[in-house]
């Protein structure tokens, strides 16, 4: 069997080593010259941490990720709001709440797909389905041909808008940008297992431990329409540490990512011997953390519908009818917004126990 996926990102590097494990010939195609080298850091959930050891990943994730233990939240004067215990997650739900580096993840998963293999400098323009074959094509003139296509080219899928369409994004109008950025753990004073949060309804600033001695933050603030505007709101929070987090953080490190409400939800996954799969699939808002995590779990739910089937056409009916109505929930959940905003949601910690671990996805 040949699997054509394009997108070498969590999603289509996660779906590569899962299928390669049954056998399967394996071509992941990636539009970039190399494997992405920017991007901060990520925290994922146990869902995430289950679906990563059941891609036999366990002893990789565990060496490059922080366990966490606690979520502790703080308002402007550093007077405590909540805080949540997450030492037993291990035990209650399978595999702790972690902190990583996006390359280093990214590097475990190309490493146990074999960074070699990657087709980088390959841009999907199209895809199309011909009698029982899939066939993408190439911005570089380029073609293949497989038994199945993957569609994991991320949030703004050419595969998705082909297929589908119907897709559309506007900018959130209360949390218009999250900036963050990766600094020396120890330059902070910060719980080392622990996320840490300031919030306020108007604007917040999280600290997570990442590993290598590094900490990933990240904030937002309504109506900041640039990162002078979010290190403004932050300069008389001089009870926490977010003011010299931000003076000690080089400006040019600092990822600006523009945060998208997303309008239409995909419907329909597979189209013939093409599906989609992670952010193509379910484009969601980050604030309640979960895009990578059902990515993998995107990735963990198609390779055991393959093996369990040689019937292409069974295997993804049942990855689709397992996985669509869970992301498509979850994608619901994360519209929500965050923590103190506009809508007064519950410590994502809370949330991820209340909407994730109760509904078993
Ligand atoms: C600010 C922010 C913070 C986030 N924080 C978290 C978090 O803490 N926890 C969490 O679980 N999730 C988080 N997410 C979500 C997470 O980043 C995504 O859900 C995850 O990366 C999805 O993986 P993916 O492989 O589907 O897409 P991506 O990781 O985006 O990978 C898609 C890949 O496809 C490639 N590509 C795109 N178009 C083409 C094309 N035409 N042809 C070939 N290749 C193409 C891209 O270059 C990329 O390598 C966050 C997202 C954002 C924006």
């Amino acid at each position: 069997m040949r699997v054509g996926i394009c997108g070498g990102g969590l999603g289509g590097l996660s779906a590569a080593i899962g299928l390669a494990s049954l056998g399967f010939e394996v071509e992941v195609f990636e539009k970039s010259s190399s494997l992405r080298a920017t991007g901060a850091g990520l925290n994922l959930w146990p869902n995430a941490g289950r679906a990563i050891c059941g891609l036999g990943l366990r002893d990789q994730y565990g060496a490059i990720s922080v366990k966490l233990d606690r979520y502790l939240g703080y308002d402007a004067n550093g007077k405590p709001l909540f805080e949540q215990d997450t030492r037993d997650w291990p035990r209650k739900y399978g595999a702790p709440s972690v902190g990583v580096y996006r390359l280093a993840l990214s590097s475990m998963l190309a490493t146990a797909y074999g960074l070699e293999k990657i087709k980088f400098g390959h841009e999907v323009r199209s895809v199309e389905n011909k009698g029982d074959k899939a066939i993408c094509h190439f911005s570089n003139g380029e073609s293949y041909a497989g038994d199945l296509i993957v569609g994991a080219d991320g949030i703004y899928s050419v595969i998705r808008d082909q297929l589908i369409g119907g897709v559309k994004f506007r900018p959130n109008d209360h949390h218009a940008y999250r900036w963050r950025a990766v600094i020396d753990l120890d330059e902070i004073d910060v719980d080392p297992a622990a996320q840490t949060g300031f919030y306020t309804p108007g604007g917040w600033l999280s600290v997570i431990p990442i590993g290598g001695g590094k900490a990933y933050w990240f904030g937002s603030v309504s109506g900041a329409r640039n990162l002078d505007e979010f290190i403004d709101y932050f300069r008389c929070w001089t009870h926490t540490h977010i003011p010299r987090t931000l003076s000690i953080t080089p400006r040019d490190i600092i990822v600006e990512s523009p945060l998208y409400d997303v309008d239409g939800i995909p419907y329909q996954w597979t189209h013939g011997r093409i599906t989609l799969l992670g952010d193509a699939a379910h484009p969601m808002m980050p604030d309640l953390a979960q895009g990578a995590s059902q990515t993998f779990i995107d990735a963990l739910a198609l390779r055991n519908a393959f093996a369990k089937t040689k019937d292409i056409d069974q295997a993804l009916h049942e990855y689709e009818n397992e996985r669509r109505p869970a992301a498509n929930y979850v994608v619901k959940c994360s519209q929500k917004g965050s923590f103190l905003g506009r809508n007064k949601v519950e410590p994502v910690a809370v949330r991820y126990e209340k909407e994730i671990e109760s509904q078993n996805i």
